[in-house]
């Protein structure tokens, strides 16, 4: 019984927050090279997307970001921002941490404060990794679920944890910068980070290139046809002549899966999540029956047979949509 009530009082609140947010917020994502922002309503985008190209200076960033919103707020009533940012972001204030070398001088900026003064409107800042998490998992439908770790695989590896459908932040803020778990010994690579050996540098779509370099420079052109092109080969040319049959190419892709699938294995017997759920750029190129396979054969049975390694549904709006959930829960919290 007690149950039942319970069921029906979250009911009533649910339908209080259908009501009251049936107005859409604004999702931006700001990233290295382009500002994206969008009209978000029950987690879909209901505008087109708008990018420009991410000034340099914070200065300049809080003038675009506040263009934006003005340009969006002239034909539409927005019920708040949440703003999706490169570098380690302070939630509570909205002060960003620690930047990253993409957005030079963004560091100390207290963007949620500014942007509140300016517009008058609620306000949520997350590390953008964190904010395309939170929009995975919900959109997912797996808010309800004990641990959630999603994996963005891009130039580098990008992370976030969600526990119970909130976003497990750590001590400093900082909690999910997976792309810098130590998967290597002997300081084999040297990751953009500044330390060795991260599983940056391996599993990237940059590590997939500097593992095509290493393969590709010991083999003969008898051997492969990519052999010259150590220096200059890309990505998708691998993936293309490994499935033409070029077992050098092959043994690229699996190596790369080999150390995608390290980094997982780390947070597998971490956090044992009920599942990851992989994006980025590099995720078109993950054969999960392969990575499944070599993730079972390295992970602890209990953990290994449960946990679901699945593709992330949002994309590059992932960001966007995230941050704009992220607003639209603290101004139901509040
Ligand atoms: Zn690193």
């Amino acid at each position: 019984m007690a149950q039942g009530t319970g069921a029906a009082n979250s009911q009533q609140a649910q339908q209080g927050t259908d009501i009251k947010h049936k107005m859409p917020v604004l999702g931006i994502d700001l990233g290295g090279t382009k500002l994206s922002c969008a009209m978000i309503l029950d987690n879909k985008i209901v505008s087109d997307v708008r990018k420009v190209p991410t000034p340099k200076g914070a200065g300049k960033i809080i003038d675009a970001i506040l263009k934006l919103i003005a340009d969006f707020q002239k034909d539409n009533l927005i019920g708040g921002v949440g703003i999706a940012t490169a570098g380690i972001v302070n939630v509570e204030t909205g002060e960003i941490l620690g930047s990253t070398g993409n957005l030079p001088g963004w560091e100390g900026t207290p963007i949620k404060t500014i942007i509140e003064q300016q517009t008058m409107l609620p306000v949520h800042v997350e590390n953008d990794a964190n904010a395309a998490a939170y929009g995975e998992t919900h959109v997912a439908n797996l808010s309800k679920k004990a641990c959630v770790c999603v994996v963005t695989l891009g130039t580098g590896i990008g992370g976030g944890i969600v526990v119970f459908g909130k976003l497990y932040r750590g001590a400093h803020w900082a909690a999910g910068e997976v792309g810098h778990i130590k998967v290597a010994m002997d300081n084999r690579r040297l990751c953009t980070c500044g330390l060795f050996d991260c599983w940056e540098a391996f599993g990237s779509g940059k590590g997939f290139l500097a593992t095509a370099k290493e393969i590709l420079s010991q083999v003969s052109k008898e051997q492969s046809e990519l052999a010259q092109l150590a220096d200059t080969v890309t990505v998708e040319l691998v993936i293309e002549n490994a499935q033409s049959g070029d077992v050098v190419a092959q043994r690229i892709v699996q190596t790369w899966h080999e150390h995608v699938v390290s980094g997982l294995v780390s947070l597998a017997h971490t956090l044992d999540p009920d599942c990851f759920l992989v994006s980025g750029g590099m995720s078109k190129f993950v054969n999960y029956d392969l990575l499944r396979e070599l993730f079972v054969d390295r992970t602890l049975p209990r953990i290994a047979e449960k946990v679901e390694i699945l593709p992330a549904q949002l994309g590059t709006d992932a960001g966007i949509i995230g941050a704009a959930r992220l607003v639209v829960d603290a101004i139901i919290a509040n």
